[in-house]
């Protein structure tokens, strides 16, 4: 089984780029809390490996299906994440050290002519996944009675007992409404 994280550089010649394209089951979990594509979903890589000599530019899209739960009313949501990774992965250490060090960074490096990106897209995917992602930015309601934003809404589902005082109430609205039902009925008699 292929990891799509780990692309092969052992074609790429130096001085040239190479199409990255493929495709695999997510070797690990990648995005927020609340909100990720889960190990095990499939994903894609798109973009391109240069060989530059001492070392091997990665530049790829990363996407894939994520699932979890709404942080207000924990009804499912699911979306596509797609994040882009850039980086650069030397054939040797030396490439790095060479260069202004940062000793506590782990340099990226190429392993048996393969860049391994597992460790970009989750730190990536967990700077940028929505820390309390909610129904609303996924084009879908909560379930619960709160005002919809924007009116999009139908007529909500009336699971709740009605309060006996509005139960009371009601009857005068629905007699009312139905009058102006009566009413607004005549005068809207267009057919295309
Ligand atoms: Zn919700």
């Amino acid at each position: 089984m292929s990891n799509p994280f780990k692309l092969s550089v052992s074609d790429i010649a130096t001085g040239l780029t190479e199409p990255v394209d493929t495709s695999g089951p997510s070797p690990v979990r990648w995005g927020g809390n609340m909100l990720a594509v889960e190990e095990g979903a499939p994903v894609e890589v798109h973009g391109s490996l240069s060989n530059v000599g001492e070392a091997v530019m990665a530049n790829v899209d990363v996407s894939g299906h994520a699932t979890g739960t709404c942080a207000l009313c924990l009804q499912e949501i699911t979306t596509e994440f797609r994040y882009t990774i850039g980086d650069v992965f030397g054939f040797s250490s030396d490439f790095i050290s060479g260069e202004d060090g940062e000793e506590d960074e782990e340099p990226l490096l190429v392993s048996e002519d393969m860049v391994d990106i597992t460790q970009l897209v989750v730190d990536e995917a967990g700077l940028n996944a929505p820390f309390s992602p909610v129904c609303a930015n996924y084009g879908q309601s909560c379930q619960e009675d709160t005002p919809a934003p924007d009116g999009v809404s139908e007529e909500v589902e009336q699971e709740e007992k009605p309060d006996p005082r509005w139960a009371a109430l009601q009857k005068f609205k629905d007699a009312a409404a139905e009058e102006d039902a009566a009413d607004e009925g005549e005068s809207e008699g267009q057919e295309g």
